[in-house]
This record gives C-alpha cells, sequence and structure tokens, in this order.
C-alpha cells in the first residue's frame, strides 16, 4: 500500500521542510504503508533532508528523458538521484492538459527515470467527454502501450474528471478501472481524484486499489496523515 502526496505548485522549499518534520513526527513508524511526498523541484533538496531519517520517500512531480543538454527548465533523472529523491511522478493530467504532453513523451519520461533507478508513477486517466463518449478503456489502453512492465512502475489511475474536483469515482468505478489496467499491465495500481479522509478506507479496501495518489488533501498534515492511516489498515 502505497500513499503519494502530490503538491503541485504548492509550499516553498522553507514550508517544505516545516511540513516533512511535521509529518515525520506525526506518522512515526507508520508500519502497513509506503508513504511518498512529491514537492516542487524546488522543495526537494529541503524535503530529503527533513526525511533523512525516516522511511517516508521524496519523489518529483516530472522528469526529462535525457540525461544532459539544452533543456531549458527541465531537470534530468541523474539530478534528482544526485538530491537523494527515490522516484517521480510522470504524465499528471494537467502536465498533459496544459504542457503539451503526449503519451510518447509519458513512455520516455518514464523510461529514462527507471534506468537510472528511480520508481516511476506514471498517471493516466479519461476526461469526462471521453468516459460519456464510452471511450475510457479505449483511452487507458493507449496510454499504457507507451509504458513498459518494470518492477519500479506503478500506474497511477486519476479521471481526469475527478481531480481537483471534489468528484471522487465511486470504489466501484475505481475498482473497474484498476481490474482493466492490470490485466494490461501487471503493476501496482494507485487511484487518484479528490482523495479524502472521508473516502480514503472504503477507496482503499478495494482489491486492485494498491494506494493513493492525493493532491489538495495531502497539503495539511491532518488530512494526510489520516489518509496513510487510513491505508495501514
Ligand atoms: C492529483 O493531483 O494527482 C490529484 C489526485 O488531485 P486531488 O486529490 O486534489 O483531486
Amino acid at each position: 500500500m502505497l500513499i503519494a502526496g502530490n503538491w503541485k505548485m504548492h509550499k516553498t522549499a522553507t514550508e517544505t521542510g516545516e511540513f516533512c518534520r511535521e509529518l515525520r513526527d506525526a506518522l512515526g513508524g507508520h508500519e502497513g504503508v509506503d508513504v511518498a511526498v512529491c514537492p516542487p523541484f524546488a522543495g526537494l533538496a529541503a524535503a530529503v533532508q527533513a526525511l533523512a531519517d525516516t522511511e517516508i520517500a521524496v519523489a518529483a512531480q516530472n522528469v526529462h528523458w535525457e540525461p544532459e543538454g539544452a533543456y531549458t527548465g527541465e531537470i534530468s533523472a541523474a539530478m534528482l538521484v544526485d538530491l537523494g529523491v527515490y522516484g517521480t511522478i510522470v504524465g499528471h493530467s494537467e502536465r498533459r492538459q496544459y504542457f503539451g504532453e503526449t503519451d510518447e513523451t509519458v513512455g520516455r519520461r518514464a523510461a529514462a527515470a527507471l534506468d537510472a533507478g528511480l520508481w516511476v508513477i506514471a498517471c493516466i486517466g479519461e476526461t469526462e467527454e471521453e468516459r460519456e463518449r464510452g471511450e475510457t478503456e479505449d483511452v487507458l489502453r493507449r496510454q499504457l502501450v507507451a509504458l513498459e512492465s518494470h518492477d519500479d512502475l506503478v500506474i497511477a489511475y486519476e479521471p481526469v474528471w475527478a481531480i481537483g474536483t471534489g468528484k471522487t469515482a465511486t470504489p466501484e468505478t475505481a475498482q473497474e478501472a484498476h481490474a482493466f489496467i492490470k490485466a494490461l499491465l501487471d503493476v501496482p495500481v494507485l487511484y487518484g481524484g479528490s482523495v479524502k479522509p472521508e473516502n480514503a478506507a472504503e477507496l482503499l479496501s478495494q482489491p486492485d486499489i494498491d494506494g493513493a495518489l492525493v493532491g489538495g488533501a495531502s497539503l495539511e498534515i491532518d488530512s494526510f496523515v489520516a489518509i496513510c492511516q487510513a491505508g495501514a489498515h
């Protein structure tokens, strides 16, 4: 069971250090659940430092596929490894929607990160229109084809209509999508989309839901810790 907090573009490095120290104290041993935080690039070093003696992992929100070069504004996997970062998200729907990310670039980012020894949370998911048109399975299949199975690959199923909207997929809808994904690629699958302390336990009890990628509710200690505890049961 993995609970990962995607902070998106929130928290300065100073705020990151404070939050991670509070998280460390609040979670203690946190048996039965793996926990990760994914701050913006600018906060990664502060998070690594604050969580150095803990089992809480630090991951980035994106990574480039080249080891170095003329790619202004990008960060390589080697740079993340050197910082002490364990993993990275790739293909978040906000990257796909606002920054021109495609299935092909997501696949290249994932492959480079895995090659460099990072674990990867690759996000996939359909939009509301795609679901209404009955295209959910086609979209998930197309997004998965860009990814190769790997021991350190985790998929996050994040229906775009459920991200930051307060509309959570029902446990049954999420379970159905997770089972479909696992039939195509045998890796752990996290659910993401308005996970909150109130709905976490029910979602996480579904047989094919292996954890959660949490956006908004990962920004406050109390709600993030409550979701981690729901995952530990
Ligand atoms: C996310 O950004 O990955 C996410 C699932 O956001 P939220 O939990 O806020 O819907």
